[in-house]
């Protein structure tokens, strides 16, 4: 019989926390099932693809980290892809589809995306199928699922239309190289994709989403089910629907097909050596100190903790950040390790191998769980149980589901229809799988299933707060304990893993004024080599640093203030530092630290802003008497010195903190200060603020 030979494409992926590289991998196992051979590679893997010679359509999906950096594994693919000395012809050979994730909330969304296609295109390269760009800060699936429908059409018109022009050409048929692809190349974005009818039918069996059978479970007649009617006409939640979603045809993914072959071997009882694995290449330092910043009354709770790095070799400077690594909360291990029916096996040994047969190609042991680790060490250590259980988690926890009712709701959850759903009841409300399980009493997934899914537990990462200039072997970090209040999954709120955990180490000892001993942490440096005071110190700059954005900016200050201190002949450019909190006297971080640096002239400008204080006030006056509430505001009222620094003396700015809403209305407001001192339009002031970026002038540090 002929060997049928399926026709490629080329897959890649840069990835900095795994989606992208699972979005890949999604693509990776759908291939054959549309036809195709798909090769696929991480960016960095150059030894597996051949750009300059690929004749076949190529994918990549590619993330954006930090301050619109690529992620670490595209690093050298893009520093390669924007190499000056690139003729303009020398992608002319190659088609293309993108799909860029980013977040709006971060000013340069979707940046590696974006330079990653304009230099394609500027090297002659040309598009397959429009860009996709999701946004993490509205939820990645709205644009991934609609790009990942049109991708297989598109991979296939493109295939076909390569072939004939390479049969074309080897008829000696090389008049002209057609205009490449009459698909439609109009940018996928949130506010025109438009549901794909097609796909929404009953008949769609063939693409990335199945359509389920049994409609209505919320209908069927089953114990139970006039309660549950009764509590679908109040309202929707976790559990349960309203029409029309309870009573449509859904659309949902196929299940993801297990891979992992996981046993648990009894073991003579062996000392466990406790803490993250990969121990070897941390610091477990002591806390030296632990203060609370905020008065009781305050809304969030800032501590700062002093860590005593004298005897270990950790050379940080102002700009850095510093790894955590905590674990996952004792209480909640336990409670998982009871709903799996594992309790009694926690000291097990856990045995992970491939399974034989699977379905799923390039399926891996994961790396991060280290060999003859225990059951409770895996799920303490390795996993970040904490995590929201992606959709495709969901559809495969439907088929470890017994009762209908909970069966059906999870499959509404996971479906295109469910989105919203999806979204109000388990991402924004940063569900846990123990919490997704605990609503779901019928559900009693495998272990093989949570390791398949879970991801790796990370570290956190804090900025240093201090300057070792100032504080010689000590190291400085300030943060919020995070809270997550109640909802529809949780009946009682909690905090953050790692805040919660930090809280908890030292709450002794605040609570006996520190008398006791503190204890030690896992800590690695994090180094930020762009994101540090300009070298030359007669260069002005502004530090915008809300809330626990003040951190390394308390950084910059002292090692400022040394500086001065020790060069009093030198010249210094001017500081501005604009900070904002709730109440001037609830959560003004580092307020006696920000006013001696003003009052020994290392800090010239200060503005300060208060959100919450003189609320009657201020909603009684009129527009006109509006005071500064954020930083911006206080930027705007200061935009004739501030573009100033920026555009006729050189200067830098920073901006640290909550990449929520303050970076982006940051951005928005250096925007328009720029068109109003320049007198230009919104593209030249973009334009300018992408120099600003591109010669790091203007630089992010931003969480959340
Ligand atoms: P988790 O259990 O991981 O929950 C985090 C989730 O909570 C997020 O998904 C988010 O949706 C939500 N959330 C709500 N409020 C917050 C909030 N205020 N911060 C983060 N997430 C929030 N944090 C600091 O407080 N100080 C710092 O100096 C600091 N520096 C950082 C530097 C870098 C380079 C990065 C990437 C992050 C930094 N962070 C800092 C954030 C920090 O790493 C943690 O994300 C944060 O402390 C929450 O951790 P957690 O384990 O307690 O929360």
């Amino acid at each position: 019989m002929p060997c049928e030979v399926k026709p490629r494409f080329v897959l890649l992926y840069g990835s900095q926390k795994g989606q992208a590289q699972s979005i890949a991998e999604g693509i990776f196992e759908e291939a054959d099932k549309h036809g195709f051979e798909a090769e696929l590679s991480c960016l960095n893997e150059n030894e597996k693809y051949n750009l300059e010679k690929e004749r076949a359509p190529v994918v990549f999906i590619v993330s954006t980290t930090g301050d619109g950096e690529p992620p670490d594994n595209a690093l050298k693919f893009v520093k390669n892809l924007k190499k000056k000395t690139l003729p303009s012809d020398h992608y002319q050979h190659l088609t293309y589809a993108l799909l860029a994730l980013g977040d709006t909330n971060y000013a340069n969304f979707c940046n590696c995306g974006k330079t990653i296609e304009r230099r394609l295109q500027e090297l002659g390269a040309k598009q397959f199928y429009a860009t996709g760009y999701a946004d993490d800060g509205v939820g990645l699936e709205l644009v991934v699922d609609a790009w990942l429908e049109g991708l297989w059409s598109a991979v296939k018109q493109a295939s076909q239309k390569m072939a004939s022009d390479a049969s074309a050409q080897q008829k000696g048929n090389v008049m002209q190289t057609p205009a490449f692809l009459e698909v439609q190349l109009n940018r996928l974005s949130l506010s025109d994709h438009q549901p794909d009818e097609k796909n929404t039918s009953n008949n769609a069996t063939d693409g990335k989403h199945a359509t389920v059978v049994e409609q209505t479970a919320a209908t069927e007649s089953k114990p139970g089910s006039s309660e549950s009617r009764t509590e679908l006409s109040s309202a929707p939640s976790l559990t349960s629907s309203l029409p029309p979603l309870s009573e449509s045809a859904l659309n949902i993914p196929a299940l993801p097909p297990s891979y992992l072959d996981v046993s648990l071997l009894e073991v003579d009882a062996v000392a466990e050596t406790l803490g993250p694995a990969n121990k070897g290449a941390l610091h477990e330092v002591p806390i030296s100190k632990a203060v609370k910043m905020t008065s009781g009354d305050a809304v969030k709770t800032a501590l700062l903790f002093e860590l005593d790095i004298s005897d270990f070799q950790i050379d940080y400077h102002p700009g850095d950040a510093f790894n955590v690594f905590c674990p996952n909360s004792a209480v909640e291990v336990e409670k998982l390790l009871h709903r799996l029916g594992l309790w009694d096996k926690q000291n097990h040994h856990v045995c992970i191998s491939l399974l034989k047969d699977t379905k799923k190609k390039g399926g891996k042991v994961p790396t991060h769980i280290p060999n003859n680790s225990s059951l409770l060490y895996l799920l303490t250590w390795c996993l970040e149980i904490r995590s929201v259980p992606k959709k495709v988690f969901v559809r495969a926890l439907v088929e470890h589901t017994g009762d209908s009712m909970q069966k059906r709701r999870l499959q509404e959850l996971c479906s295109k229809q469910g989105a919203a759903d999806y979204n109000l009841f388990v991402r924004d409300q940063n569900l846990s799988i123990l919490e997704l399980l605990t609503a779901f009493p019928s559900c009693l997934p495998s272990l093989s299933l949570l390791i398949e899914h879970l991801p790796k537990l990370q570290p956190r990462p804090y900025s240093a707060a201090s300057s070792c200039l100032r504080h010689p072997g000590k190291l400085h970090f300030v943060f919020n304990l995070v809270e997550f209040p109640a909802c529809s999954g949780r009946p009682d709120g909690k905090r953050g893993l790692c805040t919660g955990w930090l809280f908890d180490l030292i709450s002794p000892a605040l609570e006996s004024s520190g008398s006791r001993l503190l204890p030690k942490v896992h800590v690695s440096l994090r180094p930020n080599g762009s994101f540090r005071p300009p070298s030359d110190p007669a260069v002005p700059f502004v530090m915008v640093g809300p809330g626990t954005g003040v951190a390394p900016f308390i950084g910059f200050l002292q090692q400022r203030e040394k500086q001065r201190l020790e060069n009093p002949g030198a010249a210094f450019g001017e500081t501005w530092l604009y900070f904002g909190c709730r109440h001037k006297d609830k959560d003004f971080l580092f307020r006696e630290e920000l006013e001696d640096f003003v009052s020994n002239g290392t800090l010239n400008h200060l503005k300060v802003c208060f959100s919450r204080d003189n609320e009657e006030v201020e909603w009684e006056g009129a527009q006109s008497t509006a005071r500064p509430r954020y930083v911006q505001h206080n930027l705007l009222l200061d935009s004739k010195a501030i573009t100033s620094v920026l555009l006729e003396k050189s200067g830098s700015i920073y901006v640290c903190g909550d990449a929520k809403n303050m970076a982006k209305d940051v951005n928005d407001t250096l925007m328009e200060m720029i068109k109003t001192e320049l007198q230009v339009d919104q593209l030249e002031a973009m334009k300018t603020l992408a120099v600003l970026r591109e010669e790091k002038r203007y630089l992010q540090d931003i969480w959340g």
